[in-house]
């Protein structure tokens, strides 16, 4: 039978390569100023989920939340092969922490209609791991989290191993249902040349009104207005379109979403440099090893 996976992604901050100023005044992360990736176990969830598609057929929808910068994750997801790309962005959803996070996507995946809704274990910055989980209580529907192997699908639902920290245990449950994927899952498959000679001209519409109003000067409103139409709806013809949503269009209510939706603020963000020269040593005696232990549980750190 096939199944239609739908796959968070996110574009990230590349935290190893912090260099503007990483926050807003407002506690919000400036993520013009830093270089921005595809969230690594985003892409092993990607790859699960086309692995699923491979073996049972059906379609995958890569969807992101963000600015439409972020279209970038999208096209290198249309290079390995997704059927379709949404961005959901909407200046109201800036700010979101991850509960108004997940409900603006629990509304986007309605819109869609999945069978299984594959998330990365966690991104990169905000280091959570909560919007997974929050989206399958949002949509009412089960989660497996820390999914290591997928086993099989049948119309008993889905049967995977998933990591417990010190073991593992294989689930089953019905679908549709929610995965977050770990970085151990697999190896995703490199993009796809042909795609990628295709699929790079994907755009969605505010990307090509910013190019449009680029060449033709952003005061030249109906010009841009008429270009863009022109180009878009060609776009169209040649399957070249990332779908873009508004929180309208995906009847999100406002009171969730953005600052207005999100009870955490984020304080403030630091690069946390380990800096040489404040360590001990302990000789490699049965004495060394015992202070070390001493030490360590003085410290709280074990024990
Ligand atoms: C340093 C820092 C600390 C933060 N701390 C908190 C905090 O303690 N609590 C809080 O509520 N918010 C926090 N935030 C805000 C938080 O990053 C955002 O809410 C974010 O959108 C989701 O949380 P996350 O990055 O932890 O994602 P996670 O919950 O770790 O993401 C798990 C998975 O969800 C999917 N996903 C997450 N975001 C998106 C998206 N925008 N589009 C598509 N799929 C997505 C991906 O598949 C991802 O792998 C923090 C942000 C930063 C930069």
């Amino acid at each position: 039978m096939p199944y239609h996976c739908v796959v968070c992604v996110k574009q990230v901050p590349d935290t190893k390569n912090i260099t503007g100023e990483a926050m807003k005044d407002d506690g919000t992360v400036n993520r013009a100023a830093l270089p921005a990736i595809f969230n690594p176990e985003d892409l092993n969830a990607l790859e699960m989920a086309l692995a699923i598609r491979d073996q049972y057929g059906g379609t995958v929808t890569a969807i992101t939340m963000g600015l439409p910068k972020a279209c970038d994750v999208l096209r290198e997801c249309l290079f390995r092969g997704v059927n379709r790309g949404v961005l959901i962005t909407d200046r109201r959803a800036g700010g979101s922490d991850t509960l108004a996070t997940s409900y603006i996507l629990s509304c986007a995946v309605k819109k869609l209609q999945a069978d299984i809704v594959l998330c990365g274990r966690q991104a990169i910055d905000g280091d959570t791991a909560q919007v997974g989980p929050q989206l399958a209580e949002k949509l009412e529907i089960p989660q497996i989290s820390y999914v290591e192997e997928l086993r099989e699908i049948t119309d008993k639902g889905i049967t995977v191993k998933r990591n417990v920290g010190n073991g593992h245990e294989v689930v089953n449950c019905e679908l549709p249902a929610l995965l977050t994927v770990m970085e151990t899952a697999n190896t995703p498959r490199p993009p796809r040349v042909r795609c990628m000679m295709r699929m790079k001209k994907a755009r969605c519409s505010t990307e090509v009104e910013q190019q449009v109003a680029k060449e033709l000067g952003k005061d030249n409103k109906d010009a841009v207005t008429a270009e863009s139409a022109k180009r878009f709806s060609k776009l169209a013809d040649d399957g070249l379109i990332i779908e873009q949503w508004s929180l309208e269009e995906i009847e999100a209510d406002l009171q969730w979403c953005g600052l207005a939706g999100s009870p955490t603020k984020v304080h403030r963000v630091q690069s946390i440099v380990l800096a040489g020269g404040d360590y001990k040593e302990f000789p490699p005696t049965d004495e060394g090893v015992a202070a070390v232990v001493a030490e360590l549980i003085e410290e709280h750190t074990i024990g």
